[in-house]
Order: structure tokens, then sequence, then C-alpha cells
């Protein structure tokens, strides 16, 4: 029997101070749907819950800011991105994923804030706001500051956000409406299961030369990464099959998987080639196929 007190501030503010001691035993709670499996099956047991219920529409918004930004506040859920006609119009990559995640029972509660900050590295999202160069905003009483999504991940489970801090929004920087993206899930236990790997690319091009090449991936390795490798090979070359088969060879060489209960090391690997063409190919106009 869990011995767990459990507070609702009413406020952001009173959440920064219930937050402020920085103890790791104390966790916020959003949706639940992550925090509470780890309870249960006992991995962690917090001895402090402090819930975000009440504070829900203060960081419940996906509003464009002023500089053409897409902010989205850390309690939207995974439902009302997947279905926001901002969201679809502009980055139709997210919410065609969001779409293939877990069930939409989850999405339903899941937000976007708790997503990220459970740092699990089997996850949709990440490589796809990796990607696009999303930044993170987190507060604390100490006062406030943006992390780079490259830098939010640390290690297995591991993210920048420190114990008295809170993420409270998401910042998705202008894009080139000529940026093209794609996501593919692969998955190996069930078609609904989180991802063996996941990659996300977006290409621009500007006379068949690629002048923009973004790819970052999940669930291959401990952290979500970006293939810049990858990138800087097909930066400036002509938008190609024989490229696209020279950056898959690429990662192949450049990534070392993590094995785990979906694939061995050597697997994802084999899987990473295939995916990596895969989604490149996804993004080539049909005249420049074949
Ligand atoms: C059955 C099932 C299937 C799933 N399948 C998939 C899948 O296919 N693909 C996929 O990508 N994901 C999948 N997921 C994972 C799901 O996306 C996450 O559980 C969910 O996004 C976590 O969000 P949450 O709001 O419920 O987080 P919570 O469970 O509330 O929190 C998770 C962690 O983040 C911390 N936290 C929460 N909010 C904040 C905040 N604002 N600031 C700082 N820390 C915070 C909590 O303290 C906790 O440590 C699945 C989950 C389940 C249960």
């Amino acid at each position: 029997m869990l011995n767990v007190e459990w507070v609702e501030p009413e406020t952001l503010e009173d959440v920064k101070h219930a937050l402020a001691s920085g103890d790791d035993l104390t966790r916020v709670v959003s949706g639940g749907t992550a925090l509470s499996l780890i309870i249960k099956q006992g991995i962690y047991q917090p001895e402090r819950l402090i819930s975000l219920k009440k504070v829900r529409c203060e960081l419940n918004y996906i509003r464009p800011d002023n500089d053409g930004n897409l902010r989205i506040g850390a309690m939207t859920t995974l439902r009302e991105m997947e279905t926001s006609p901002f969201i679809e119009q502009n980055y139709p990559v997210i919410s065609k994923a969001l779409h293939h995640v877990a069930n939409p029972r989850i999405r339903y509660v899941a937000s976007i804030g708790g997503n990220l900050s459970h740092g699990d590295a089997h996850l949709d999202l990440p490589p796809i706001l990796l990607a696009l160069d999303a930044k993170v905003k987190v507060e604390s009483v100490r006062g406030d500051r943006w992390i780079p999504l490259a830098d939010f991940f640390q290690g297995y489970y591991v993210t920048a956000v420190r114990p008295d801090e809170l993420v409270t929004e998401v910042l998705l920087p202008k894009t080139d409406p000529g940026l093209k993206g794609a996501y593919i899930k692969y998955t190996t236990l069930s078609n609904d299961d989180w991802p063996t790997l996941g990659v996300a690319a977006f290409i621009q091009q500007e006379q068949g030369i690629l002048c923009d090449v973004r790819m970052a991936v999940s669930a291959v390795t401990d952290v979500p990464a970006k293939l810049e490798a990858v990138e800087q090979l097909l930066l400036g070359k002509p938008g190609s099959e024989a490229w696209i088969e020279q950056a898959a060879e690429m990662a192949f060489h450049a990534v070392e998987p993590s094995e785990d209960l979906r694939g061995s090391s050597w697997y994802k690997k084999e899987m990473l080639k295939v995916h990596v063409r895969r989604v490149l190919q996804q993004l080539l106009p049909e005249g420049q196929k074949g």
C-alpha cells in the first residue's frame, strides 16, 4: 500500500512553490499515464504527487505567436494536438503520427509536457519535434529557462529538467512552407505498440537540390537523437534515389543501437537502414523517383 501525499495547487505559482524543495520523491502529475505505470511496477515510489489538474487552463493552448512560431502549453493533450486544425495544416506530420500513438483513451489524457518529461526513448513525438528544432520552456521559483530539445534528453529516462522545475511550454520555430516532412514508426510486437524505431525526416529542395535536411530517430538509441551525419551528407546534394541509398548506408554506420525487448542491436541497425531509405523516398516527388 503506497503512502503518498496528493497535492492540488490552484495556481502555477503554487505548483512552483510545491516543487521548490527539489526533492526527487516529489513529482508532478499531468495525464498520469506514464507515471502510474512506473509506480504500479514499483520502479518509482513517490512520497508526494503534485497534480496539475487545477492549472490545466493556464497550460492548455496551441497558438502561433507574432513571429510565426507555434507555442503549445504543457497540459495540452496529445488528442488536442492530433485534432488541432492549425497543426494539421502546418505540421501534418505531427497529426498523422499522433493518430498512431497508443490508443484514444491514452491520447485523451496524456499531455505533451508529460510525454517529453517522461524521458522515454521509445516515444513517437520526440524525433519529430527534434527534427523541427523545438525548444522547451521550464519554470521554477528560481526563474524560467528554455532548453533546446536537442539538449533536453540526457539519458535513459533522464532529462535536463531539474527536480524543482516544471515544463510549461513547447515552442516549434517557424518553418518554411517548402519544408516537407514524414515520420515512420516501425513496431515489432503489435501495431499499436511503442516503436521499435521511429524515424522523422524533413527536406526542402530548390531546383532539385536539397537545401534543408533534418532527420532524427527514436527507440534505436538511449535518447532520441538527430542523424546529423546523414543531414550533412545530403545537404546540397540532388534529391535522388542514389543519394537516399547513401544516406541509408550512412545511418547504418553512424548509429550504435541499444538492444531491448523489441529488437537486438544488429536488427535495429538493419531496420534503421531500411526505414531511413523509406522515409526519404516518401518525400521525393514522383519525378525524382526511380
Ligand atoms: C498503454 C500505453 C501505450 C503507449 N503507447 C505509446 C506509443 O505507441 N507511442 C508513444 O509515443 N507513447 C506511447 N505511450 C506513452 C504516452 O505517450 C505517455 O504515457 C504520455 O505521453 C505521458 O504523458 P502524461 O501526461 O500522462 O505524463 P505523466 O504520466 O503525468 O508524467 C510522466 C512523467 O513526466 C513528469 N511530468 C509530467 N508533466 C510534467 C511537466 N509539465 N513538467 C515536468 N515534469 C512533468 C511526471 O512527473 C512523470 O515523471 C503509451 C502509454 C501507455 C500507457
